[in-house]
């Protein structure tokens, strides 16, 4: 049996379910069966996957046509359901030191732009809202692209226009260090204490351009100021809930979460294990810890054979307990239960974050696995569908507006 709330339309044109912890009924087996019909059906959109920057650590392209060694592609997209991945354009923050951010996004995006041309009856590119509606019917599985560092525009707000028309619909405003524009989760240094002059021109730019503003990866100060300031919805495009991740600033706080879903936007949880578990997230910092120590110790290089073979070694010593796809569909349920099913939706950080992955959710073949678990939780099919790409799909299109409407002023 299946019990659904409705509490009430707390937000202006949002109308706020939430979803009964009875469940759909059926046995595992229907449940899933049931899963992978709606996966099929509806349209899935990811607004984090790291392909591109799995291709760069490989230093060649692998063919994502056919059952490849990554947790995206053509042949595992079909199997799971998904119709459009945002290809994240990672930045490395040393970038921001070397210069030449703008070149090396350019070179993944024509990258991106590779694949669709490589294999025009399997990729296409989508830039639009509508366009994912419009393109999904095809078959094919859809590419949008986000900016993962807005090191990106370098110190010209003017690559904020010339970022949207190479494709880029999405930018993440920082990553692992204050840049520019704004201070990072990652970085203690607080250099701007939340966004700096530069920052709020960029992101006044990007709401009259039309790039979503992506607050994944800032700090908390970072997030209140662009809360204050943005004309537009934006998106956590790859965070989960600080909920289950105490201190983790990475993650977003149950405060945080109402702000952003009072202004209509969503946040989309990242599958990574560390954003999932206290437990987990704890032990991948000591891990990584007494590993560096050891590496440096001993003079080997991380990426040597030497070095993987101790991170290897010291896995298998020093086990954990993985979370699996239930705990990731509790960071759905936990949104759901604070500001409604109309603000929460998927950023998996697939290919971004090595196999730190629950149980079930390794790839974007295993959408099925997480729907099944919404399912038990007693999610209806509507709902599904929201957090599926609806509510991602309707910020988007909320965006494109609100570029409409200044432009036209
Ligand atoms: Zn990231």
């Amino acid at each position: 049996m299946r019990v659904v709330a409705v509490i009430g339309c707390l937000f202006a044109g949002y109308c706020v379910g939430v979803s009964g912890s009875d469940g759909q009924g059926g046995s595992d087996e229907e449940l899933l069966a049931k899963a992978k019909r709606l996966a099929q059906e509806y349209i899935i959109v990811d607004t984090h996957i790291d392909a591109p920057e799995r291709m760069t650590e490989l230093k060649k392209e692998d063919d994502l046509s056919v059952n490849s060694k990554g947790q995206f592609d053509y042949v595992k997209a079909k199997g799971g359901g998904l119709d459009c991945g945002f290809m994240s354009i990672y930045i490395p923050a040393s970038y921001q030191k070397t210069g030449g951010a703008k070149a090396f996004a350019e070179s993944l995006i024509t990258m991106v732009e590779g694949w669709a041309k490589r294999w025009p009856d399997k990729f296409v590119l989508v830039c639009s809202a509508a366009d994912v509606t419009a393109q999904s019917a095809t078959g094919r599985v859809l590419l949008a692209m986000g900016m993962e560092n807005g090191a990106g525009f370098e110190n010209d707000s003017s690559n904020v226009q010339y970022f949207y028309n190479k494709g880029i619909r999405y930018a993440t405003l920082t990553h692992s260090k204050d840049n520019l524009i704004c201070d990072s989760s990652f970085d203690t240094t607080g250099t701007w204490k939340g966004l700096s002059p530069f920052g709020r021109k960029i992101v006044e730019e990007m709401n009259r351009v039309g790039i979503i503003v992506d607050v994944s990866h800032i700090t908390d100060s970072a997030f209140y100021q662009v809360m204050q300031l943005t004309k537009a919805p934006v998106i956590a495009s790859h965070s989960s809930c600080r909920y289950f991740t105490p201190g983790f600033e990475r993650n977003m706080s149950d405060d945080m979460i109402r702000v952003l879903a009072s202004r209509g936007g969503v946040i989309q949880i990242n599958f990574g294990s560390f954003f999932i578990t206290d437990e987990y997230r704890k032990y991948a910092d000591n891990m990584e810890k007494v590993i560096n120590e050891h590496l440096k110790a001993n003079g080997i290089s991380p990426t040597a054979a030497a070095g993987k073979e101790y991170a290897r070694k010291y896995r298998k010593e020093h086990p954990v307990r993985s979370p699996d796809v239930a705990d990731v569909a509790a960071h759905i349920d936990h949104v759901a239960k604070l500001v409604g099913v109309d603000f929460v939706g998927l950023g998996s950080d697939f290919d971004g974050v090595g196999d730190n992955l629950p149980t079930g959710l390794k790839t974007v073949a295993d959408y099925p696995n997480l729907i099944r678990e919404l399912l038990k939780k007693g999610y209806s099919d509507d709902d599904i569908r929201k957090i599926c790409s609806g509510n991602l799909l309707r910020v988007w299109a909320a965006v494109e507006n609100v570029a409409r409407m200044l432009k036209s002023h």
